[in-house]
């Protein structure tokens, strides 16, 4: 005996109430994660360091309608604190090193950790904000969020 159950398959970033398109979110955030356009993964995402194209110059995705804000930099912290911290308390239990080792091997780390790890996660978030239509991804103006003030 065999039922209909009717079950939905689970998309995410899907909008089926506007009729937009479901994107993937983990495909735009890995794409966004390699600094490639959430769109085609073909283009480039950012033109500097951490600044963004305005729009994807292989599909023409707008791009900068992001905002990513300080969540990069937040997570980058996050991420960085686990690792640098982790590896410290390993560090110390196992060896005998003195303040001053400790202090040269951490602080750079974390430096090299965070600039390393801030464009690909700036990256990522911006995938996801494409992904779930969020902000002007959508193509509607985004004109809820005034905190930003003028
Ligand atoms: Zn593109």
């Amino acid at each position: 005996m065999q039922k209909e159950l009717g079950i939905q398959e689970q998309v995410f970033g899907g909008e089926h109430h506007t009729g937009r398109a479901a994107r993937p979110l983990w495909t735009a955030m890995k794409r966004g994660l390699l600094g490639r356009c959430p769109n085609c993964g073909e283009g480039k995402l950012f033109r500097g360091f951490t600044k963004t194209v305005e729009t994807c110059s292989v599909c023409g995705e707008e791009i900068h309608h992001h905002r990513a804000d300080d969540l990069p930099a937040y997570l980058v912290i996050v991420i960085v604190g686990h690792i640098v911290l982790g590896a410290f308390m390993g560090v110390e239990a196992t060896s005998d090193l003195s303040t001053w080792q400790h202090i040269a091997i951490w602080v750079p780390l974390t430096i090299l950790l965070s600039v390393a790890l801030l464009q690909p996660v700036k990256g990522a978030v911006i995938g996801l904000q494409w992904a779930f239509y969020m902000h002007g991804f959508g193509g509607e103006k985004d004109g809820t969020e005034t905190h930003h003030g003028a």
